[in-house]
């Protein structure tokens, strides 16, 4: 039975068993993975530093789509059927073609991992890897199947751990006021963040108000604390972390990584929980087919690592774009993003920024739709 409370002291007790799936990391891309083993009969353990659900991990906007594919819906905050967007000179109010939400972490993780039963759960920090051995500060735990979806760390990788600030990494700072507002707002102004922008999410009594640089060197509390005062709201209850902005391989000496571990995480906007989750459950679908004798370990790594690199060339756009948008002039830019308000238009660029990962793919039943690889009989 799954044991959800964040084990301190004397409980801490030692961990030293084997099971066929270790899945490292319970937030969005390790129970996605979950997800897709439920019922399968394996061991799968599942490990993370908190109980589940205990530490925010972002300011949780998703495409409403994707909550409603997962049947998450319970977990749902507000709703935005429009993006609001300040720059110094002028602001637009875009009709999205689909619509964006915010939602509870807790809530939308109690509710993933209960997709996922069962599963054995226990908080560990994970501190790295010996071939097929996983060490935590509670023991060794020997797997077959590994994956790390331990955020952008990557700490079972085989070289030395991604390091900011050179590595390709965008730094995020948010304070979580009480407060209520009806718009999804972004702020892309020089002002608050030179390559980057701050962003506004009420979530139904509370507002997650941020600042991201995608220049890691760019210290992001002091603007975090100005945008919040901005908008006469408290400076409290902060949220950071580094977000990867360039994919990296997804597997690597016989690991599977999903999620902010293998660079997931969209570039131009930083939105990394739908492309956790769609590579999560593309991870999960692999590792399905492994304990159900369909696939090898390594036809699976292979299957997995080229469904990852097969999104590659959306996210250089992405990427291009977010080194662009620093370069155009203010005044540029206030006339360009209007100019650029056009429903045919809006209606394709968002179209197409779905499509990276499209809530679709929960319902379809292929493992990695974009390849065309033969699974052994
Ligand atoms: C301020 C901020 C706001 C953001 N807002 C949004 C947003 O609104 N929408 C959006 O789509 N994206 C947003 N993002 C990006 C998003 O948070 C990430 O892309 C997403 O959380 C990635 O999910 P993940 O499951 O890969 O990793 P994470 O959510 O980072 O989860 C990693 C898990 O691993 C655990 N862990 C880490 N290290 C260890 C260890 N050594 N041992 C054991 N456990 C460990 C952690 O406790 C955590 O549960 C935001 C990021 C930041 C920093």
């Amino acid at each position: 039975m799954p044991r959800r409370a964040t084990k301190r002291g004397a409980e801490r007790t030692r961990l030293s068993t084997d099971c066929d799936v270790l899945i490292c990391g319970a937030s969005f891309a390790g129970l996605a993975v979950a997800r897709e083993l439920a019922g399968c009969g394996a061991e799968v353990l599942v490990l993370d530093r908190y109980e589940i659900g205990e530490r925010q991990t972002s300011a949780c906007g998703i495409p409403t789509l994707w909550l409603e594919a997962l049947q998450l819906t319970d977990a749902l905050q507000q709703t935005f059927g429009e993006l609001v967007i300040h720059t110094r000179y002028a602001t637009v109010r875009y009709q999205l073609p689909w619509t964006f939400s915010t939602f509870d972490y807790r809530a939308l993780c109690g509710l993933l991992a209960a997709q996922g039963q069962p599963f054995a759960f226990e908080t560990a920090t994970v501190t790295g890897r010996t071939g097929s051995t996983v060490h935590t500060d509670r023991g060794e735990i020997g797997a077959p199947l590994i994956v790390d979806a331990l955020g952008w760390r990557r700490v079972l990788g085989s070289g030395p751990n991604i390091q900011p600030p050179d590595a390709l990494l965008s730094r995020g700072l948010e304070v979580h006021p009480f407060g209520s507002g009806q718009d999804m707002e972004v702020w892309i102004d020089r002002g608050y963040v030179p390559a980057g922008y701050g962003w506004s999410f009420p979530a139904d009594g509370e507002l997650r108000i941020g600042i991201g640089s995608f220049d890691p060197r760019f210290h992001v509390r002091e603007p975090t604390v100005r945008l919040a005062q901005d908008l006469r709201a408290e400076t409290v209850r902060y949220q950071g972390n580094w977000i990867p902005h360039a994919l990296r391989d997804a597997t690597e000496d016989g690991v599977f990584f999903a999620g902010d571990s293998a660079g997931h995480c969209l570039p131009l906007t930083a939105e990394g929980i739908r492309t956790a989750l769609y590579f999560g459950i593309a991870c999960g679908r692999e590792l399905r087919a492994v304990l159900a004798g369909a696939l090898t370990r390594e036809q699976a790594l292979s299957r997995y690592h080229a469904f990852s690199a097969s999104h590659a060339r959306p996210f250089r756009w992405m990427l291009r774009v977010q080194r662009l948008i620093p370069r155009v002039p203010p005044r540029l830019l206030g006339a360009s993003l209007r100019a650029i308000d056009r429903k045919r238009f809006l209606d394709w660029a968002f179209g197409h920024y779905l499509e990276v990962a499209h809530p679709r793919f929960v319902a379809t039943t292929a493992t990695a739709p974009r390849l065309t690889v033969k699974v052994a009989a």
